[in-house]
């Protein structure tokens, strides 16, 4: 296929704001594209040239991209520099100034989809001392030959701004349009739940229909999309909403990570499936040593822990060991056990639609237990009282809280989904009225007085599962310290955005928006309906949105987390509730 008619439904999609047209316009461009382009097709809608686990980048700086432009279209760096200033988009660069080339080129070999897939695999692989040299030249071999919409994309995924609008759901909902019907709709989100590659997915139901997504299965290598947690208000409501009987686990506050242990090797993956294998090298070797199996996929909560006492230490220290350098030491330093709770996986049986029981009781007998491998602390309980008093043992044990794990038959692991089998509560819950956030930064506003010259405050926005937007609920401005405030820009200016980005629902107009990419824990005093936020709008009240009240950062960046898992307007509308129903409670 020609990559001009591809770089056409980019533009398509990007000019449609409906997620309706979005996927119309997709599912009839991929029921007619060859089979074997699928794969690469859907992975460039993304901006990317693989599913998100294997842990390669393009690896292309600005200035190399602004080289390669400036070089194919005759243009001196510092106009193309100019041009990409103002419009804080190279894409739109790009577009300009090969357009104006293109009216004085005579002879160009047209680029096809394959040429364009190798050219950004080699622009990745390059290495070595001319490593940025060779980047440079491969990409502008390809903009020699590209029209000014081709161009456009080109740049935008190299530099990693490529955001058409066609996320994972959207995309979903077009493989059920173009290949099976609404009802599959469920069947192929799960294939994707359990592979985390849309890629296969997509090659996978072009070839063999539904009949091959039902024989998708997990497999080792392959991490699994997590299952998460419901919340409630109470131990009370939690043992009555699990039917007045549950497993209680103790909540860990420390590093989740899914464990995927081969013959051979074992790899360790993040929630955002980053690879951790050398974050905890350790843990990666204990496993192995301890796994009375060929191959098995877990997961656990990586906590550290005072070697002397074996008391568990707070989550800031575990986080030594997400540093980028300096890792060898940071090994040495803090130790860190894991604690197991789920099991998927064990020699070529998907255990994942196991009852919860059975899973922890094969979890358990398919280690040897000790030392740096352990299993969590659960109880089975029957009665709210008993509820409380694990709850008063996990907080003595110093942990955040409690996990109550459905034990009825359905309690099978759901990949991707957060729902009420498995239900948290947390100390904090008792003393604050909200729950702690996890929210995205998509604008920044200048500071005043001490902070002028710096962004002094951030409008933060959560995101909408249904709709794959994200929506805002608070400004915030409070929990900064200076070195926070000096290092904002270097942590957000990656994501500069021209103007609102298309994925964005704001009111409220900061000085400069970027894309959703870092996300930051936010604590609260309450959350209320609010005329200027778009969480929720119209949900709860016309014209009324959700917002938080007296936001403060807690300093910690969740960077084990990506925009797309932090909290949701779903949650928040439920903590609202929550809310709602705490000071009924005081007021009876
Ligand atoms: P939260 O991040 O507050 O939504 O809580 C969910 C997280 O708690 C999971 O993703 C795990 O990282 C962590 N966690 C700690 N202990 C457990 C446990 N016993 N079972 C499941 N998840 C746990």
């Amino acid at each position: 296929m020609l990559y001009s008619e591809l770089a056409d439904i980019f533009d398509r999609l990007e000019s449609t704001g409906s997620r309706l047209e979005m996927t119309t316009i997709l599912a009839d461009f991929i029921r007619g594209v060859d089979r074997s382009e699928l794969r690469k097709i859907i992975y460039l809608a993304q901006g990317k040239l693989h599913p998100d686990f294997i842990a390669k980048e393009l690896g292309m700086a600005d200035r190399l991209v602004l080289k390669a432009i400036s070089f194919t279209s005759g243009t001196s760096e510092s106009v193309a520099e100019e041009l990409w200033v103002k419009t804080g988009d190279p894409g739109e660069v790009a577009e300009k100034l090969i357009s104006k080339k293109k009216q004085m080129t005579l002879f160009a070999e047209e680029l096809t989809v394959d040429r364009v897939y190798k050219g950004l695999t080699a622009i990745q692989d390059a290495e070595g001392k001319d490593s940025q040299d060779k980047k440079m030249k491969l990409l502008a071999n390809m903009l020699h030959d590209s029209g000014p919409v081709e161009a456009r994309y080109l740049c935008r995924i190299v530099t990693g701004r490529m955001r058409v609008g066609a996320g994972d759901m959207t995309i979903l909902d077009a493989l059920a349009e173009a290949f099976a019907t609404k009802e599959d709709r469920p069947a192929i989100e799960r294939a994707f739940n359990i592979t985390c590659d849309i890629g296969f997915v997509a090659e996978t139901i072009a070839n063999g229909g539904m009949g091959a997504i039902e024989n998708i299965h997990v497999t080792i290598g392959n991490p699994i999309k997590v299952m998460l947690a419901e919340r409630l208000p109470s131990v009370s409501e939690v043992v009555a909403k699990m039917g007045g009987k549950c497993a209680i686990e103790y909540k860990y506050d420390g590093i989740r990570v899914q464990a995927h242990i081969g013959k051979d090797s074992v790899k360790l993956y993040s929630r955002r499936l980053e690879d951790l294998t050398s974050n905890f090298p350790d843990i990666a070797e204990a496993l192995r040593e301890r796994c009375k199996f060929g191959e098995a996929i877990i997961e656990g909560e990586c906590v550290a822990v005072d070697p002397e006492t074996g008391f568990m230490l707070p989550f800031q220290a575990v986080t030594h060991r997400r540093k980028k350098h300096g890792m060898d030491e940071a090994v040495k330093e803090v130790s860190v056990r894991i604690f197991m709770f789920d099991i998927l996986y064990r020699d070529g049986q998907d255990m994942t639609y196991v009852p919860y029981l059975e899973r922890r009781s094969e979890l358990e007998s398919t280690f040897e237990i000790g030392d740096k491998v352990q299993m969590t602390t659960m109880r089975l309980v029957n009665s709210p009282e008993e509820g409380e008093d694990f709850f008063a043992s996990a907080i003595a044990a110093r942990c955040e809280g409690i996990m109550a794990k459905s034990v009825a038959p359905e309690s099978i692991y759901r990949a991707g989904s957060r729902g009420f089998l498995w239900i948290k509560y947390k100390k904090d819950y008792q003393q604050a009225l909200t729950d702690s956030f996890d929210l995205s930064v998509v604008g920044a506003f200048y500071g005043m007085g001490k902070r002028a010259g710096k962004y002094g405050a951030l409008l933060m926005a959560a995101f909408n599962e249904d709709t794959g937007r994200f929506e805002t609920v608070c400004k915030l401005g409070t929990g900064f310290d200076d070195a926070f405030l000096d290092s904002m820009p270097e942590l957000l200016n990656a994501g500069l955005s021209e103007s609102k980005p298309k994925m964005v629902d704001a009111e409220m107009v900061p000085d400069v928006w970027f894309d959703p990419t870092v996300v930051l824990e936010v604590v609260a005093a309450e959350i209320t309906l609010s005329p200027i936020h778009t969480a929720a709008k119209g949900v709860l009240k016309e014209d009324a949105g959700l917002g938080i009240r007296f936001p403060r950062f807690t300093g910690r960046v969740r960077d084990d987390k990506s925009p797309e898992q932090c909290t949701t307007v779903g949650e928040i509308i439920e903590m609202y509730e929550m809310q709602a129903h705490d000071s009924d409670g005081l007021s009876e």
